[in-house]
């Protein structure tokens, strides 16, 4: 039974292959936002976005790029930037990404949001589904709160990864994660 679409806030293709699939074989139409004003600098940038996009047009995905705005990151994180990874300037990333992703959810009539962030064993999945679920509550939307490496996910993800040849990054995104 076709569930309809769920919008996918995804960071690069190496993080949404896995969440794609498994998205796709629950029943929904899943849609890709791209949001990720966080990334440093717009080389990356262009490299994760464009290797997702290239991976959405042969699966037949509609991509979604929001604008980047690092200054609009910059800004939101004001004060946390000497923040260690998987700290409060994490938390506060993960919070602008999610709430611009039910944004458009929501102005395009789309009722599920997820992201791909919980993927990652570096992230505190934790932080990101509650972040996601109060995001949702407050705009009258379902956030699908799931920890996407469970069941063996991020094994799954990198598998498809090897077998796609996606880029790899080895640093999370932000100036700071870069140190
Ligand atoms: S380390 Fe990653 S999650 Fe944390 S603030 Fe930087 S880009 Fe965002």
């Amino acid at each position: 039974m076709p569930k309809g679409e769920i919008l996918i806030h995804a960071c690069c293709a190496t993080c949404a292959g896995y969440v794609l699939h498994k998205t796709a074989q629950e029943g929904y139409i899943p849609v890709i936002y791209y949001y990720n004003p966080n990334i440093f600098p717009l080389a990356e940038y262009k490299l994760r976005r464009d290797e997702l996009k290239n991976y959405a047009q042969k699966q037949k995905i509609r991509f979604i790029e929001e604008n980047y705005n690092p200054e609009e990151w910059s800004d939101f994180i004001k004060g946390l930037e000497s923040e260690p990874e998987r700290g409060l300037r994490c938390n506060k990333c993960f919070e602008l990404r999610l709430s611009k992703t039910a944004d458009f959810a929501l102005k395009n009539n789309i009722k599920i949001f997820t992201t791909t962030l919980s993927i990652s064993p570096h992230k505190n999945s934790k932080i990101i589904l509650s972040t996601g679920t109060k995001i949702a509550e407050e705009r009258d939307l379902i956030f699908l709160a799931e920890d996407f490496k469970k069941q063996d996910g991020f094994k799954k993800t990198m598998e498809i990864a090897k077998i796609e040849g996606f880029y790899r990054q080895n640093y999370c995104g932000c100036f700071y994660s870069l140190r």
